[in-house]
C-alpha cells in the first residue's frame, strides 16, 4: 500500500516539475512515507529523521514531510520529536502534498494536515476526510514497469485488536469497479504484465450501483478479458470472505495467478478471540480445505503474531501446530507490538516477555522454513512459466557496490522472477529477458527460492534470447498467443512435455 502510495505521491510531484534525487544532501525536499503497524517501523522513522536533521540545519530551506499512517496517529508528535519537520500528511490527504510544499516553500510554516479521527464524526464525515487518492500514474516510479499495484478499497473496518490500521487509514471504503478496470487497462496500454490488486482485506470488496453489487470475483472476470494483461494478483484475504465464487474464479480464470495470502494470525481459538479476528480455526481449516479441493496446488500464504497478550506456551504450540499442517508456502511472522489506539492496547496487557517473544519467533520460523522447502522441491525437475523481475538480489547487490556484473562472455546474468504460484526463481539469463514471461527448467530447490535454467532443447540459451518471439513460449494453442500459464498445471512439475510454440 505504502508502495503504491510513494508512487501515486512522486507522480503529481513530478508533473510540478520535481525529479527525483539520488539522496537527501542532493534532494531539496525529503519525504518519508511511513508504516504504524509495528513500533519498529516508526522507530526507523525517527532515526532517518535524526539523520536528516544535520542536512536541514546546513541548508534551512529543504522541505521534510513525514507522509502516510505515522503523521495520521502521531500529527503534533511528530513535530514535537522532530521539530525541524515542514510537512506532515496523512494517507487520507496525500494529494494535497503538492500544494503543501508550495505552502512551506511560500514561507507559511509548518504544515499538517491529517483526516477525521474515526472517533471525531459521523462514519460518512469520516470517510469523507480520507479521500482515495489515486491520480495518473507514473510508470517510471514503479519498481518495475512491468507490474503496478491497483487500490480496490482505502481504509479497513475489521477492528482485530492488535491492528491500527482501521484507525489510520479510515473507513473502508471501495472504489467504482469502472474505475479500477479504466485504471487496470491504462496500465496495460503503458507495458504492465501483472496487475497485483491491493486492499487491507481485498476479498471484502463489494459496490452497490443500480441494484447490481461487484464483487472481487467479478473484478477478476473483468482484468481476465484485458488483452495484452499476463497475471492477476491481489492481497490480502480475510479468511471469513474466501467465498466459493472467489475460489472458481482463480481456478478458472487462465490470468488469475494460484498464489492467496490468507492470513491465519494464530493457531489458537482462545487468541483468535482475544485478537477479535472474527473465526475459529474450525473455519479457517474448513476454508483452506475448499481453497485446496478447488485448486490443489495452490500456494497459501499466512501471517502469525507471536506473543500476543496473554499467550500461553498450548497456545503456542497450536500456531506450530497449524503451520506444520497446512504447510504454508511461506508466513511473514511477526513479535506482538502494542499499539496506542486499538483494542488490544486498551485493555489486554503486552504480558509476553520479550525474550519469550524472540524464541517463539525463532521456533515458528523454522517451522515455516521447513514447511517452504517441503513445498519447493516438488518443483525440481518441472519446467515453469517465470515472469522475469529483475537482476536476483546477488547481483543487484554486485551492481549496487558498483561491481561489474558477472556478467559471463555470452553477456548473461542471474536473474529473478516469480512462478504463477509466486514462487522466486533464480537463473542466468540475458538481461533482456527481464520483463517477459520465459521457461525455465527448475534444477535446485531451497526454501525461499528455486533455482533452474532455461531450456536447452529447441535451441541454445543464448539462440533463445537473441530471439526474442521465441521465448514466449505458450504451452497453450498460439491463437492464446500470451504467454498465458496453462492454469491447472501451474506450478506443477511438468516433465517431458513439447514445449516450443
Ligand atoms: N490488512 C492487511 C494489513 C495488516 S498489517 C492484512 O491483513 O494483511 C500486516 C500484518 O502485520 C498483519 O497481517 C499482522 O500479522 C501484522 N500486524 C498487524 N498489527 C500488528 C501488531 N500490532 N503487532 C505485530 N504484528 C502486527
Amino acid at each position: 500500500m505504502n508502495v503504491l502510495d510513494s508512487e501515486l505521491v512522486v507522480a503529481a510531484l513530478r508533473r510540478q516539475g520535481w525529479q527525483m534525487a539520488q539522496s537527501p544532501a542532493d534532494a531539496d525536499a525529503v519525504f518519508y512515507n511511513t508504516c504504524s503497524v509495528r513500533q519498529h517501523a516508526e522507530d526507523k522513522v525517527y532515526s532517518a529523521l535524526g539523520r536528516v536533521r544535520a542536512e536541514k540545519a546546513k541548508r534551512p530551506e529543504l522541505v521534510v514531510g513525514v507522509l502516510g499512517c505515522m503523521a495520521q496517529k502521531d500529527q503534533e508528535l511528530v513535530r514535537k520529536r522532530a521539530p525541524w519537520v515542514d510537512l506532515v500528511v496523512g494517507p487520507g490527504q496525500l494529494h494535497r502534498v503538492p500544494s503543501l510544499i508550495d505552502g512551506v516553500l511560500a514561507g507559511s510554516g509548518p504544515q499538517i494536515e491529517v483526516s477525521l479521527d474515526r472517533a471525531a464524526g459521523s462514519r460518512e464525515s469520516v470517510a469523507r476526510s480520507f479521500e482515495s487518492y489515486d491520480p495518473d500514474r507514473d510508470p517510471e516510479m514503479r519498481p518495475t514497469p512491468f507490474q503496478a499495484f491497483i487500490r480496490t478499497q482505502t481504509g479497513c473496518d475489521k477492528f482485530c485488536a492488535f491492528c491500527v490500521v482501521p484507525r489510520v487509514r479510515g473507513p473502508e471504503q471501495a472504489r467504482p469497479p469502472a474505475a479500477i478496470l479504466a485504471e487496470a487497462k491504462k496500465l496495460v496500454d503503458e507495458g504492465c504484465r501483472e496487475i497485483t490488486l491491493i486492499g487491507q482485506t481485498v476479498n471484502s470488496y463489494r459496490w452497490t450501483e443500480g441494484g447490481r453489487t461487484t464483487r472481487l470475483a467479478d473484478l477478476l472476470v473483468g482484468l481476465d478479458a484485458i488483452d495484452g494483461l499476463d497475471r492477476i494478483r491481489f492481497v490480502t484475504n480475510y479468511p471469513r470472505d474466501m467465498t466459493d465464487e472467489l475460489i472458481h474464479a482463480v481456478r478458472d480464470l487462465p490470468k488469475v495467478c494460484h498464489y492467496l495470502h490468507v492470513p491465519a494470525q494464530h493457531g489458537s481459538d482462545d487468541v483468535l478471540k482475544r485478537m477479535k479476528r472474527g473465526y475459529t480455526i474450525g473455519e479457517y481449516l474448513e476454508m483452506h480445505g475448499r481453497l485446496m479441493e478447488a485448486i490443489p496446488h495452490a500456494a497459501v500464504t499466512s501471517d502469525f503474531i507471536v506473543g500476543f497478550c496473554g499467550e500461553t506456551d498450548d497456545e503456542f504450540q497450536l500456531m506450530l501446530d497449524l503451520v506444520q499442517k497446512l504447510q504454508f508456502k511461506n508466513s511473514f511472522i511477526f513479535k506482538y507490538s502494542p499499539r496506542p489506539g486499538t483494542k488490544a492496547f486498551q485493555r489486554q496487557p503486552d504480558d509476553v516477555p520479550e525474550d519469550v517473544k524472540k524464541a517463539r519467533h525463532r521456533l515458528l520460523l523454522d517451522a515455516q522454513t521447513e514447511a517452504s522447502l517441503a513445498g519447493n522441491l516438488p518443483l525440481v525437475g518441472s519446467r515453469q512459466q517465470v515472469l522475469v523481475e529483475g537482476l536476483s538480489r546477488r547481483d543487484e547487490k554486485r551492481a549496487a557496490a558498483g561491481e561489474a556484473e558477472a556478467e559471463t562472455a555470452d553477456g548473461t546474468v542471474q536473474l529473478s522472477g516469480r512462478t504463477m504460484c509466486d514462487r522466486i526463481v533464480v537463473f542466468d539469463a540475458p538481461r533482456r529477458l527481464i520483463g517477459r514471461i520465459v521457461d525455465v527448467d527448475i534444477l535446485a530447490a531451497g526454501p525461499w527460492a528455486v533455482s533452474g535454467a532455461l531450456p536447452l532443447a529447441g535451441g541454445e540459451p543464448s539462440q533463445l534470447a537473441a530471439e526474442p518471439e521465441v521465448h514466449t513460449i505458450s504451452l497453450l494453442p498460439v491463437s492464446r498467443g500470451n504467454g498465458a500459464t496453462e492454469p491447472t498445471a501451474a506450478d506443477q512439475p511438468q516433465a517431458g512435455h513439447a514445449h516450443h510454440a
